[in-house]
């Protein structure tokens, strides 16, 4: 067999008790000059593009994979790259763990899952995110698993819709496309009455804006597709658990935790994890990731954690060029109407002013005046989106590139007319993520196509 290196220094094999031989060429181009564990000294995270992670020896495997002992083991269920991303975001929640996984979707899929099983119950905003009503009203029903939505604002229909079985309530602290902002103390304390805790999507607020931690929020989610990648390249989600809740005051109401689990070694995943860590973020690591394998890649990651490191930066323009915007907006005779809690004809000024002090979110919508006919409002839309230049049609938000979507008919097409006005989506509502451009090109080119309508 042909020997790789003739002439050039002996590759060394990592396994450094075996023989200096020369390796084969087919050997070498798969093991030389890596060595599993070395530290490289990188000053950035790198990205651990690896599968799975080389154990010194058995015994040390046999502990990791009884959680005796933390360690790599294989990146379905945990990545070092991977790893920095969920620590950071966990900082900047002011949480104590968290699991990052491929998508927003996922990560409101398991945060749910974790705490509701079969025959047990959801309350949630009904102005939620369109991928979310579908995963609780389709998907979760057919796993058994009942959501009551209610309106966001009403506090009595949160309380009233509880029931014996429900495990968590759900909602977002900034709505999309209307944004509506959460009085995410009120509802905090009806999950507590009721011994449950409450989940906040933090997507469109992001940590910077809106700390949902102080808020009373016990589990926040984030689409990091969004405001927290920043730069519409990669799609990945992280569940964070803020560490507010105690599962072991009531500990029959959550099996999943408190009574004894297989998978690790040591009783339940409270007596594991409950005095360090976070027994819920072991459940969604261990079983629902583990299971249903929904992971985010190094790659992904690495990405977002570049988004990260600018978030405050981004996000403070973001929103005061949104401000800019939607103060542009509300004076055009075109518009009917802006949906944008910073203005003061806003019915949720007050509650932006108290939950978003740093400034409001920079997605939001308006309305062109309605023709009285919904060909002619179409028309209208139509006329408007397709002049527009710096700011682009897509079905995104949270992109370094100012965003325009028509709610109606493309983001929230298959709602029933009677959703749509519930969650106050009209047939000419334009949604607008205002991106990191000038903001007075933004204004000039909605401008040109406002004065055509
Ligand atoms: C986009 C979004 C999601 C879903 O995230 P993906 O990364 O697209 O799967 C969930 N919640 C909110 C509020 C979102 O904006």
């Amino acid at each position: 067999m042909a020997t790789y290196g003739r002439g050039a220094a002996p590759v060394s094999r990592d396994n450094g008790a075996m023989s200096d031989a020369p390796l084969s060429f087919a050997t070498a181009q798969v093991q030389a000059g890596f060595t599993a564990g070395a530290a490289e000294n990188t000053a950035v995270p790198p990205i651990y593009q690896s599968n799975a992670f080389q154990f010194g020896s058995l015994s040390e495997a046999r502990d990791l994979f009884a959680l005796r002992r933390e360690g790599n083991i294989y990146s379905r269920a945990a990545n070092p790259t991977v790893l920095v991303f969920e620590q950071r975001v966990t900082a900047l929640e002011d949480g104590v763990a968290a699991a990052a996984v491929g998508s927003g979707q996922a990560a409101v899929a398991l945060a749910l899952l974790a705490l509701a099983q079969q025959g047990e119950h959801i309350v949630a905003a009904r102005q939620l995110y369109g991928g979310t009503i579908d995963l609780l009203q389709e998907t979760f029903a057919d796993w058994g698993i009942e959501v009551t939505f209610v309106d966001q604002d009403d506090t009595q229909a949160w309380r009233d819709a509880v029931r014996p079985t429900t495990r968590a309530l759900f909602a977002e602290s900034v709505t999309n496309p209307i944004a509506q902002v959460l009085d995410a103390h009120a509802v905090a304390a009806i999950a507590h009455e009721a011994g449950v805790p409450l989940v906040l999507d933090n997507t469109v607020a992001t940590p910077y804006l809106h700390r949902a931690k102080d808020l009373g929020a016990d589990i926040v989610v984030h689409s990091a597709t969004k405001f927290l990648g920043g730069h519409g390249t990669s799609l990945g989600g992280v569940i964070v658990d803020l560490g507010t809740f105690d599962f072991g005051a009531d500990a029959p109401r959550w099996p999943q935790l408190t009574e004894p689990y297989r998978r690790v070694a040591g009783g339940s995943l409270l007596e594991r994890f409950g005095a360090k860590g976070s027994p819920y973020i072991a459940l969604v690591k261990t079983k629902y990731i583990h299971d249903l394998g929904p992971s985010l890649s190094a790659f992904n990651a690495f990405q977002l954690l570049q988004g990260l490191e600018t978030l405050d930066l981004r996000v403070a323009r973001h929103s005061a060029s949104a401000l800019e915007v939607a103060r542009f907006l509300d004076q055009h005779a075109a518009v009917a109407r802006v949906h944008h809690p910073g203005l003061e004809s806003s019915p949720w000024h007050a509650q932006a002013q108290k939950y978003l002090p740093r400034g409001a979110a920079s997605v939001f919508s308006f309305d062109l005046h309605q023709t009285g006919d919904p060909a002619g409002d179409f028309a209208r839309v139509e006329a408007f989106i397709d002049r527009l230049r710096v700011v682009r049609l897509v079905a995104n938000i949270g992109d370094a590139r100012s965003l325009v979507a028509h709610p109606s008919s493309m983001t929230h097409s298959h709602m029933t007319p009677a959703q749509l006005a519930e969650s106050g989506i009209g047939s000419t509502t334009i949604r607008l993520s205002i991106g990191l451009e000038d903001p007075a090109d933004i204004v000039a080119d909605l401008r040109a196509s406002l004065d055509q309508v």
